[in-house]
């Protein structure tokens, strides 16, 4: 692991509460699923993220919900394109294990960060992304996905007509053989969705999870940041 300065490209709000912040490619290579750490005003603050550029990709690609009291996303949110932050990286061990055998991906809110590491740096990959947000606006990346299958799940508000939950979908999708499943996001979802893996008779070696926060933050009727 090494610690970099890297410039910002690019710093975009993404839906309601979400950053892409794009960077240059540091000297360093790193694996689809791998995390970078940030740094708040103090640089003992320190948090992780995930790499959601692919391994070939000329940016260092990472997006972040803006969390208002926290530490270190206040911080990230007043960076500006041309300044230069210190980065550290990479490293983590959520990353693909076997690119021939099909994935099943679930994400909640900014966990879509590896599934888009997956599929740009695999584009021959089987993967099927269940992404569960809020709100429509919140489903990232929502035009890159034409090349997977892509099952998106909105609860507060509906999208295509619909609301709804991943977990609920999760226990009805048809589970191919030899999948390997991600979870990554909000502990609650990675319990809850393991729990249904496991009585639908996966086996617990071909999960992984990548926790990120607890879902107490989410449950707060909280006002949008990027409006
Ligand atoms: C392995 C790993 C990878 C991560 N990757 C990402 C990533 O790619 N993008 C990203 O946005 N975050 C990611 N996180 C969360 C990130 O590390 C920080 O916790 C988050 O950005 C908040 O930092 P903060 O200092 O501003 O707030 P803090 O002071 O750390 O947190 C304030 C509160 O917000 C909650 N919280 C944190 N993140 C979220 C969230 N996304 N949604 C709802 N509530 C939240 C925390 O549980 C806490 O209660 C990751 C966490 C881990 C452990």
């Amino acid at each position: 692991m090494s610690t970099e300065r890297l410039k910002i490209l690019e710093h975009a709000p993404m839906g309601r509460d979400a950053w892409l912040l794009r960077m240059e490619r540091p000297q360093w290579n790193w694996q689809a699923g791998q995390l970078i750490s940030l740094c708040g005003a103090d640089p003992l603050d320190q948090r992780d993220y995930t790499i959601a550029s692919g391994e070939q990709d000329e940016t260092l690609d990472v997006i972040y919900r803006h969390i208002p009291h926290g530490a270190v996303t206040p911080h990230l949110k007043a960076q500006k394109c041309g300044d230069i932050i210190p980065v550290q990286g990479p490293y983590g061990r959520f990353t693909l294990r076997n690119p021939e055998h099909p994935v099943i991906f679930c994400a909640t809110g900014t966990g879509i960060s590896p599934c888009r590491a997956f599929m740009r740096s695999y584009p021959n990959l089987s993967l099927t992304l269940l992404h569960g947000v809020r709100y429509p606006e919140d489903l990232y990346f929502r035009e890159e996905m034409d090349a997977i299958t892509y099952l998106p799940f909105c609860s507060q508000e509906a999208f295509q007509g619909k609301t709804g939950r991943l977990t609920e979908a999760l226990r009805q999708l048809t589970l191919p053989q030899d999948a390997a499943y991600y979870l990554c996001g909000a502990n609650e979802m990675i319990y809850e969705a393991e729990e249904i893996l496991i009585e639908r008779g996966v086996n617990k070696i071909d999960i992984f999870h990548e926790p990120y926060y607890y879902r107490a933050y989410d449950e707060l009727e909280t006002t949008p940041t990027n409006t």
